[in-house]
């Protein structure tokens, strides 16, 4: 029996999800197919039941159902409980397990290049989702302080309290500070979604130098104004679409078990832009 995949949320319509898997499926001749189903806000209970009737193999969650999914699974890894999102599903037997991939997702493109996150600085913009798990995976590899910007102070506050918790060394910044003292910063993270539109860079990228990495999650363009513009700067630039890559692929490892093939999801993700 074909096993089914999904990616479930709202909005979903643009989701790169189902191109990634299903041509990791094509490549290894998997019985296997990867759907986009759309669970407004509010309906995710509904949405659950339906994916169990259909006897789903496992699916990714995104906005807004991030959190709320939580409460829906039988058993949580150690990422998924640290982080307090979920974004990848498995389903043996009707029982609902939950993992975060953005974690090691985030991590993977930094370890790639060799780089060191031990004792190194860090600048945050942005307190969503994403945050947390940037947060978890910084705090996972000793980083030095975690400097949080971002436009709700409240959420900023949050996300300090949640980097304290989890052992982590965190304060925070105005976006005017942040501009005068990012040089300090050897890792600058952008997790906050400006630039999806085309907007300016959400952060200052003037004293933004060679010494400077910049991380992007935004992945949609691949090249933001920030990424354009450190790159200018001869900054070392990784790219949002990397860390999407790599969640994928480490979702695809826990529900087949077996490598998968990142050329092959590199390829079908990169021809989607
Ligand atoms: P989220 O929970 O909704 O958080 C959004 C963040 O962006 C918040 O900090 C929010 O600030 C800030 N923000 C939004 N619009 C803003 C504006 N106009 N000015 C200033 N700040 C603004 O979303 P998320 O799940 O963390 O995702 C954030 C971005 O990361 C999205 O673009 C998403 O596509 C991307 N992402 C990429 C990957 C990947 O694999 N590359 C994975 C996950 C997410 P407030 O607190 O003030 O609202």
């Amino acid at each position: 029996m074909t096993s089914t995949y999904a990616i479930i949320g709202d909005p979903i319509d643009h989701s790169l999800s189902p191109n990634i898997h299903n041509a990791a499926f094509r490549s290894l001749n998997l019985d296997s197919t990867y759907i986009a189903y759309r669970i407004p806000k509010g309906e995710l209970a509904a949405g659950i039941e339906a994916l169990k009737t259909i006897k789903i193999a496992g699916f990714n969650v995104t906005i807004p159902h991030k959190i709320e999914m939580i409460k829906y699974l039988d058993v949580l890894d150690d990422n998924c409980n640290l982080i307090g999102a979920v974004n990848t599903v498995s389903n043996y037997d009707g029982i609902l397990k939950g993992y975060n991939t953005d974690m090691t997702g985030f991590l993977d493109p930094i370890k790639k290049r060799n780089l060191t996150i031990k004792d190194s600085q860090v600048i945050l913009l942005g307190a969503g989702g994403a945050a947390r798990a940037i947060v978890a995976a910084m705090v996972k590899e000793k980083a030095g302080k975690i400097t949080i910007v971002n436009r709700t102070m409240e959420n900023a506050v949050k996300l300090a309290e949640f980097t304290e918790k989890i052992g982590g060394n965190a304060d925070m910044v105005s976006l005017q500070k942040a501009n005068e003292l990012i040089a300090d910063y050897k890792f600058i993270i952008n997790s906050t979604s400006i630039g999806m539109k085309n907007e300016q860079s959400p952060i200052s990228t003037e004293n933004i130098g060679k010494d400077s990495i910049v991380y992007d999650i935004v992945y949609q363009p691949i090249n933001t104004d920030l990424v354009k513009k450190s790159k200018e700067n001869n900054a070392t630039v990784i790219y949002g679409y990397e860390m999407l890559l790599s969640q994928a692929a480490s979702a695809f490892k826990i529900w087949h078990k077996i490598e998968p093939p990142y050329d092959v999801m590199k390829k079908a993700l990169l021809g989607g832009f």
